[in-house]
């Protein structure tokens, strides 16, 4: 089943000077349980094609379609519900509250949702110790390495159950070791969770982990 579809998408940056076009006519489909990469050289349009699909910006034309549904006819309101509920997000630099500590930073999209906390007490838990934290609960971000606070941010896209997890270079910032271990954990996440995963990456060996490689040259899809 296709969950995320992008048709002819075109998008500029405009300034008072110029415009930069920056995607030039992108078509792909993403199946439902995918683990996709998304590779290109540095400025060729990854992480802006990762935010127009993920609705954090919108094209200057085409469409994407989620679950069968045009975003661009979504108001601002339905728009965010999605990607606060139905889209994960995990950055290089993990984004993490300082003064939460794992375990409220994990919380803290059902706070924004205004869910009750104490019915997710069990799922807090088990995505606790699938991201293998379950013994830090209580440390604070600045008391973890790199590759925990990753783990944290992974855990925090995951408490909603969101049906794709946008990853915009999550080894970027982590030694290869522990680069290695975050991408099994996405690799399992997609095996065993059956989620849709689309990742940018400029590293081959982290692409090696997805089922489909998508390189983007110029614009387009190579
Ligand atoms: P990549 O992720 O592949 O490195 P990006 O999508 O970040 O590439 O950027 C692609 C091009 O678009 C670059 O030339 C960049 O400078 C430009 N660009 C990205 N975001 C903006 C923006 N908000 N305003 C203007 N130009 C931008």
């Amino acid at each position: 089943m296709v969950v995320l579809k992008a048709q002819n998408l075109f998008k500029d940056y405009s300034t008072k000077e110029n415009t930069t076009r920056v995607l030039k006519g992108i078509n792909l489909e993403v199946n439902d349980g995918e683990f996709i990469s998304i590779m290109g050289q540095s400025g060729s349009g990854k992480s802006t094609l990762l935010y127009v699909l993920s609705g954090l910006d919108k094209p200057t034309s085409g469409k994407v379609i989620f679950n069968g549904e045009d975003l661009a006819t979504l108001n601002d309101e339905k728009l965010s519900k999605i990607r606060r509920t139905k889209f994960g997000f995990i950055f290089q630099f993990y984004n993490l509250v300082p003064l939460l500590n794992v375990e409220e930073n994990i919380m803290l999209p059902l706070e924004l949702e205004g869910l009750n906390k104490k019915n997710y007490k069990d799922k807090v838990e088990n995505i606790l110790k699938v991201v293998g934290l379950f013994d830090k609960r209580k440390k604070y971000p600045y008391q973890l390495s790199g590759g925990e606070q990753q783990r944290v941010a992974i855990a925090r896209a995951l408490i909603i159950d969101p049906q794709i997890i946008f990853a915009d270079e999550p080894t970027g910032n982590l030694d290869s070791k522990t680069g290695e271990e975050i991408l099994k954990l996405l690799l399992n996440l997609s095996k065993e969770h059956k989620k849709t995963i689309l990742m940018v990456t400029h590293d081959n060996y982290a692409a090696s982990f997805s089922d489909r490689i998508i390189k983007i040259k110029d614009g387009l899809i190579e």
